[in-house]
């Protein structure tokens, strides 16, 4: 089992029926986001980044940010917008932030 390390999560994905694969040609593809994430025991800590890359529906070939066609780029800046940082990635930072709370509570009192 890994205790902690990095790993990502599909957060969301947008079509574009017209986008024309510069591999293959054809038309269809898919844009979609990924949050990247620290994790401690699988349990997310501290969100690290988010991902774009872009799928073509024939020949599966994946593009990353860079690669991306200004059609693409524009999608990209759509879901950016529209799947933020999702909150479950501060689970982690929030379990410790309690807990060290506490602690000094408990010095305290
Ligand atoms: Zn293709």
């Amino acid at each position: 089992m890994i205790l902690f390390g990095r790993k990502d999560k599909h957060i969301g994905t947008r079509e574009i029926p017209n986008e024309i694969c510069v591999e293959c040609g054809k038309k269809g593809g898919v844009v979609s986001v990924f949050q990247i994430f620290f994790h401690i025991a699988l349990i997310p800590v501290i969100p690290i980044s988010r991902k774009i890359a872009s799928q073509c529906y024939s020949c599966r070939v994946v593009k990353v940010e860079k690669q991306f066609s200004i059609k693409q780029r524009e999608v990209s800046v759509l879901l950016k917008k529209e799947f933020k940082t999702p909150l479950w990635t501060l689970i982690g930072a929030s379990i410790i932030f309690i807990l060290l709370l506490y602690k000094l509570i408990l010095k305290w009192v």
